[in-house]
């Protein structure tokens, strides 16, 4: 397995696959007129691409746009304004996983809170959650689910085994969404002009590749299931870029040593079993039908948003945020004014900029220097 890792990574093997990719890319952009335009949906892909450097190497050659890959980023203002409500109630613990805690609300974070004296802590899995309910009776522990088809099946695993143990004194804060709705949202969107997109690896091992189909079938569009290596990324190019000069538009899945065509039919079962489809908000993208989820009424036992009283006020954005353009992909992190100078990883203003899978963040971390340089 190491050996098969290891030829991802292998330089030589990119490099000589970059120089057809950029071949490929100047083909394309001589027959659109202008560079052709992918979004990365994943951000882990984001991460991938700004550490390589992969944007500024295809500057004027072809645009790569971030989408709202990032779980932590897309979770809607008003949820995290609830989560920071729970923080509050007496006996109350809050669990989640690290980067949400970070997170600014209206009013507050969970960091603020836990400064402040409230029971909020980072756990690896909500395992170790029903096992801390399990140890601490006294407690009610609310894990906040947030994530996409790839956390997902682990939450409702945690549901089962709650059930199973008789631990009465945990629940779930299910802000838990689907990613592809949210492509679907965005391809429906007519700003937005893209010519293909790479799709998520772990998302697209839950739901298989046909999940994605409507991307070639209703918006014409070619799109690739990618792992995150340099050399899977230059292969997902290499396919748009050769199926736009063939006037293709197909899904295809080159993440084979880990995603199935069919996906993971026992997690979706598993997903199915907890919880409902329901229309949810995301944040910088408006209310998306049929996108998220909350936990069946079988399970209001567990379900923290009917088992305990959240306090609900209208949310206030921070100005001059422009999470949401990131999120849709119609601005570059450089673009929003506050970008490091006002919004730091220290002081974030946006989730983009929090969480380690966010645009901002791996922009701050990896491009800042095109900023700093003047976008040369
Ligand atoms: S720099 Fe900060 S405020 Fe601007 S879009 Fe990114 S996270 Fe939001």
């Amino acid at each position: 397995m190491m050996l098969a890792l290891d030829r991802f990574c292998d330089g030589e093997l990119s490099r000589k696959l970059a120089r057809k990719v950029f071949g490929l890319a100047d083909q394309v952009a001589e027959r659109l007129g202008r560079p052709a335009v992918f979004m990365e949906v994943c951000g882990t892909h984001t991460v991938s691409i700004s550490r390589m450097g992969l944007r500024s190497l295809l500057a004027g050659r072809l645009e790569l746009r971030s989408g709202p890959g990032c779980p932590v980023c897309v979770t809607d203002h008003q949820e995290i304004d609830m989560m920071v409500n729970l923080a509050r109630l007496p006996g109350v613990t809050v669990g989640t996983f690290g980067d949400l805690v970070r997170v600014p609300g209206s009013q507050s974070s969970l960091e603020r809170e836990r400064a402040g004296g409230a029971d909020v802590r980072v756990f690896y899995s909500p395992l170790d959650a029903v096992a801390f309910a399990e140890a601490n009776p006294q407690k009610e522990i609310v894990f906040l689910g947030i994530g996409f088809e790839t956390t997902i099946p682990i939450v409702a695993l945690s549901l089962a085994q709650a059930r199973a143990r008789g631990v009465k004194n945990f629940s779930i804060f299910s802000a838990h969404k689907l990613v592809p709705p949210a492509v679907r949202a965005l391809l429906s969107d007519p700003e937005l002009k893209l010519d293909g997109l790479i799709l998520p690896g772990h998302v697209s091992a839950v739901t298989g590749r046909r999940a994605f189909d409507f991307i070639a079938q209703e918006y014409g569009l070619p799109a690739v299931i990618s792992g995150f290596e340099p050399l899977d990324i230059m292969i997902a190019l290499h396919e748009l870029l050769s199926q736009l000069l063939c006037g293709e538009a197909r899904v295809v899945n080159k993440y084979t040593r880990v995603v199935r065509e069919e996906g993971n039919p026992y997690a979706r079962d598993r997903i199915a079993a907890c919880f409902a489809v329901v229309d949810v908000s995301w944040r910088g993208l408006g209310v998306i039908p049929q996108s998220g989820l909350l936990l069946r009424e079988t399970l209001r036992d567990f379900d923290a948003r009917f088992k305990l009283n959240i306090e609900l006020f209208p949310p206030r954005h921070p100005s001059g945020c422009a999470c949401g353009e990131v999120l849709r992909g119609k601005l570059l992190p450089l673009d929003c004014r506050l970008f490091g100078n006002v919004c730091t990883p220290v002081h974030p203003v946006g989730p983009c900029i929090v969480s380690s899978e966010g645009a901002c963040a791996a922009y701050y971390r990896f491009e800042r220097s095109l900023l700093i340089g003047g976008g040369n």
